[in-house]
């Protein structure tokens, strides 16, 4: 089904976004991610400048100033993964939809002078940490402080998980500033790579995503200048994540469409392309019937996301609709994507194929960006009034 989603603006950029992938996504370069469990630099440079990333910089901070259409982000989900390089996505996504929109929409003036010109060039890439090794789906469980001190904070103690954590030069981190756990308790700090006692652990071991780094970082009386307390007011970090993650859930939404189309297109070019007892296996009516359930999907997938893409860019998707989109589009994601794994047959478990990365990324889909199961627990909470 053709989507209506898009205009002649976002065709355009789309030309922009292939011939990017084109120069410097090959499979040499995917390899070497894989290996070295980070994307290079360079190429999130060339991505800076070629347009890229920074998509919602303002021009006036040397962005691409597409503050609210967020189709534009989609463009590059969409290509990217087309492109079988689902961990520079991820790279992308941790920089425009994780760490970006905190000081685009709750930095002060001085933070956005100070880093936005250079996230939008690949410059300073960003992260966002909030899990710990004891807290996940308990946010208010945390136990990283960030004690006043003459001029800041001395922040102590431990995140894990954290995507981009090797690479990425500021961390958007929350922390907590009060006792107990009230929202007014936690605040969002800036800490740079760097700082004194700021370390990063080791790279984790991730079952998909292997050319983009998950770390851990661990937090030794770092002291964090005032200045870096993100929106320059204490107390404010739980509200702050509130405000983002919507925008986190509709993002894991369109990787998932976007890897859903992409294992779906791979699938029907392999199987018409195999051939087993004299046909090609895309004659076998099980397998028509199976990519018809499955391009059916993907047209429903669409439907979905781009009403909520819409939403978004409107100002209008709420937490509520976020958790829907993400929980349901990422479960489809992991049923079509299984599908396609099994229509290559012993190929599809192949990793230099793309549908096996493509399936090992998906299942963290289902469980970073918050749980299907706390995405659930929000959308029942609201109907049965339950805050
Ligand atoms: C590859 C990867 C990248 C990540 N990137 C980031 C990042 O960049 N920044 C960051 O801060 N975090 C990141 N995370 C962390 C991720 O968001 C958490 O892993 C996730 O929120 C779950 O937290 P947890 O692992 O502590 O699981 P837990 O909270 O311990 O959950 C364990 C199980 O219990 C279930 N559960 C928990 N509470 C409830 C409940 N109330 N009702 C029903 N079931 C419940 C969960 O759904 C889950 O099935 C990443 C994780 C991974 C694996």
């Amino acid at each position: 089904m053709e989507r209506a989603i898009y205009d002649e603006d976002h065709e355009a950029f789309r030309d922009v976004v292939k011939e990017f992938l084109k120069r410097y996504v090959t499979n040499e370069k995917r390899e070497q991610w894989d290996a070295a469990g980070e994307v290079d630099r360079d190429t999130m440079l060339a991505a800076g400048e070629a347009g890229i990333i920074g998509l919602t910089v303002p021009e006036e901070f040397g962005g691409a100033g597409m503050l609210q259409d967020y189709r534009f982000r989609t463009v590059v989900n969409e290509e990217v993964i087309r492109a079988g390089a689902g961990s520079l996505a991820g790279a992308f996504g941790i920089q425009d939809d994780l760490a970006v929109p905190y000081l685009v929409h709750m930095g002060t003036d001085a933070q956005k002078q100070k880093w936005l010109p250079r996230m939008a060039t690949g410059e300073v890439l960003g992260a966002l940490a909030m899990t710990e090794p004891g807290a996940g789906s308990d946010l208010r469980g945390i136990k990283t402080t960030a004690k006043k001190a003459d001029g800041g904070y001395v922040v102590n103690g431990a995140k894990t998980f954290i995507s981009s954590g090797a690479t990425a030069d500021i961390f958007v981190v929350f922390v907590k500033t009060g006792e107990g756990n009230r929202p007014d308790a936690f605040s969002l700090l800036l800490l740079e790579s760097g700082m004194a006692g700021f370390d990063h652990g080791k790279k984790l071991h991730k079952m998909g995503f292997h050319g983009h780094d998950t770390a851990e970082l661990s937090f030794t009386d770092v002291f964090v200048p005032e200045e870096n307390l993100i929106g320059g007011e204490e107390g404010k970090g739980f509200i702050q994540l509130m405000m983002n993650l919507p925008l986190e859930r509709l993002s894991i939404g369109v990787a998932a469409a976007a890897a859903a189309q992409a294992g779906v297109e791979w699938t029907i070019a392999y199987t018409k392309d195999r051939e087993a007892f004299g046909q090609r296996v895309i004659d076998f009516q099980n397998t028509r019937f199976a990519i018809a359930d499955l391009v059916t999907t993907v047209d429903v997938l669409w439907a979905y996301v781009d009403r909520a893409i819409t939403l978004y860019n409107e100002g209008q998707l709420s937490a509520e609709e976020a958790a829907k989109v993400k929980f349901w589009t990422t479960e489809r994601e992991g049923e079509v994507l299984d599908t396609c794994v099994q229509l290559h047959g012993g190929y599809g478990y192949i990793m230099e194929y793309p549908i096996a990365r493509a399936f090992l990324d998906a299942r963290v889909h289902r469980i970073y960006g918050g749980t299907n199961e706390i995405m659930r627990d929000i959308v029942s909470r609201q109907i049965a009034g339950k805050r």
